[in-house]
């Protein structure tokens, strides 16, 4: 559990790298996109507003700021497929 949370927090960054690093390599080619303010929709709830050169309406994200482990301090604990609740009745886990 603890090793894939790590996974998807390095995908994570390495996804964030290669946005940060794609926009500059975008302005260096003197090519500049369309600058506009856009909605961000996460998960969790929250919205809030930005401004990207993402050009297709209202941008959905799975994580942000509000509910983020990093900055929440807080695990977040996804069980989609009930797989710990398998696991925990295969070994008699209670
Ligand atoms: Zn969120």
């Amino acid at each position: 559990m603890v090793a894939k949370a790590l996974k998807i927090w390095y995908n994570a960054l390495w996804i964030y790298k290669l946005i940060v690093e794609g926009g500059e390599e975008i302005m260096k080619k003197g090519i500049h996109p369309d600058y506009k303010v856009v909605t961000v929709e996460c998960t969790c709830g929250e919205k809030f507003e930005t401004r990207s050169t993402y050009a297709k309406g209202d941008l959905k994200v799975a994580v942000c700021s509000k509910c983020h482990p990093f900055y929440t301090g807080k695990a977040k604990f996804l069980d989609t497929a009930g797989r710990v609740d398998k696991f925990n009745k295969k070994y008699n886990i209670k």
